[in-house]
């Protein structure tokens, strides 16, 4: 199956991110490089983690627990390398009513795009990159599993981890994604230090997350939006996925959590903003002086 039981995977990723002594805060300033005095002002790179222990790949899962309740909504969108004869017969793995509901809720989300899937969809990656309450990462090319014994994923051996991650961005370059973010949500939240030490080359950030929304396979867009009702709090990052045939309930879900959340004092941001504000920084990036 496409989705994996993120159910199961959050608990993986707790004890994964345990061993990797990972999700390090430390302000990412330093590291932004400084543009020369004559240059015209530009906006701030994209916030980043520092890199993690031995300068492995940082792991970023919510954000800050006090002052605005922000949440992170994240639409993981699936398919797999090997799914194409599927997506030929007749099987929709883009979901475009979501998407359309997110513009009319004016819910700004990030999504985790496989480049498998930019491929398949261009126009609706292109439109979705293009559009400034959007952001779009990487999900890496072939949504195969980073580690062994991922939910049956297929497994990317660990000297193409790297390139499988390019290729993603490769895609969407092609495809017209003016300007992917610099994170990667691992297929199945699996990873090992392993994983983090290949991709520590790519300078991703990877993102889990900290609310499950249990939508894959899901048949009841009520139990889904209560789950993630339940689970969030301030900072939280939620996976929900946009792929119509494997999530089909996500949208109704959808338009039940947003009106409950904003009715809570919750606002909508995307993950950069709250690793920004993870970094310290300004949510809304500034110029430099
Ligand atoms: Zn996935």
């Amino acid at each position: 199956m496409v989705i994996t039981l993120v159910r199961r995977a959050a608990a993986v990723c707790v004890l994964a991110t345990a061993l990797a002594a990972c999700a390090t805060t430390r302000p990412a300033q330093q590291q932004a490089p400084r543009p020369a005095p004559s240059a015209p002002p530009s906006p701030s790179p994209p916030p980043t983690l520092a890199p993690g222990p031995s300068g492995l790949t940082p792991v970023f899962r919510n954000g800050p627990r006090t002052g605005d309740r922000t949440v992170a909504l994240t639409f993981d969108a699936d398919m797999t390398a090997d799914q194409g004869p599927r997506a030929a017969a007749g099987e929709h793995f883009d979901h475009p009513r979501l998407i359309a509901t997110l513009r009319a809720l004016k819910v700004p989300a990030t999504v985790f795009m496989t480049g498998r899937w930019a491929e398949e969809y261009p126009d609706q990656a292109r439109s979705i990159g293009r559009d400034p309450l959007f952001e779009v990462a990487n999900h890496s090319y072939s949504h195969y599993a980073f580690t062994g014994d991922c939910y049956g994923l297929p497994t990317v051996s660990a000297d193409r981890m790297r390139t499988d991650v390019e290729r993603a961005y490769a895609v969407f370059r092609e495809v017209g994604v003016p300007d992917p973010k610099p994170y990667f949500r691992f297929p199945g939240g699996c990873y090992d230090r392993t994983a983090l030490k290949e991709l520590t080359p790519a300078g991703v950030t990877a993102v889990q997350w900290d609310v499950v929304g249990g939508d894959a396979f899901a048949t009841d867009a009520e139990a889904v939006a209560q789950q993630v009702l339940e689970g969030v709090r301030p900072g939280s990052v939620v996976v929900l996925h946009c792929t119509r045939s494997a999530a089909p309930t996500t949208e109704r879900a959808v338009r039940r959590i947003v009106p409950e959340l904003r009715r809570q004092g919750y606002s909508f941001v995307k993950v950069s903003e709250l690793i920004a504000a993870a970094n310290g920084r300004a949510e809304r990036p500034t110029l430099e002086p």
